[in-house]
Parts: structure tokens; sequence; C-alpha cells
């Protein structure tokens, strides 16, 4: 009985091949109760799932960083008055002091505030 068992060959529809049965996961649901592909297989989606779950969580966060990476160059060009009216969209409240530095060098006045607005 153990025996015939151990001979039994199923055949795996990711691989196509037949393989011994104890090369297949236990599967209650199955009508021969075993997984309808090899453990291999199974092993390798597996492999393959992690790998594009990474990518796509790599890919997101890519793009997060692009978008805040825009948001601040925008916030950085803005005038003062535009940060005041953005900040009050959001909902923010309170005081807002801004600073404002000037470089003097070569006989120029350079703003090197992140607020080019403030010239
Ligand atoms: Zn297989």
């Amino acid at each position: 009985m153990s025996e015939e068992i151990n001979t039994k060959e199923k055949f795996c529809t990711a691989c196509k091949r037949w393989l011994p049965i104890d090369k297949f996961s236990g599967d209650k649901h199955s009508p021969d109760l075993h997984y309808y592909i090899c453990k291999e297989c199974t092993n390798q989606r597996a492999r393959d799932l992690r790998r594009k779950k990474a990518e796509k969580k790599k890919e997101l966060e890519r793009q997060e960083i692009e978008q805040r990476t825009e948001a601040k160059t925008k916030l950085n060009q803005s005038t003062p008055r535009e940060l005041m009216e953005e900040l009050l969209a959001r909902g923010f409240e309170g005081e807002l002091t801004i600073i404002t530095t000037f470089k003097l060098a070569n006989g120029q006045i350079i703003n090197t505030s992140n607020f080019k607005g403030l010239k």
C-alpha cells in the first residue's frame, strides 16, 4: 500500500513533467490531496512573486521621492505670498517666519535663501 503511494506519479502543470507524488506538497482541497504544481515550481513561483513585490515597492518608493523632490522644488521657487497661500489651502494656521539670506561677494548681492521670491 505504502509502496504504491511512493511510486505514484503526478503531472505538474507548471513544468509539464511527470514527477513522484512526494515532489508535491499536500493539499487537502485537491481530489488527490496534493498540490497541482510540484514543490520546485511552488518555490520558484514564491521567489518570482517576492521579486515582483520588491520591484513594485522599489518603484513606488522611487515615485514618492520624485514627487517629494518636485513638491520641494516648487515650494523653493515660490514667493512668500504663494507659500502662505499654499499653507492656507492645506489648512495650516499660525505664524510664519521667513528668513532671507544674502551673500555679498565680488561686488554682487546674491540671494542664497530657499525662497527666490525674496530679492
Ligand atoms: Zn513543476
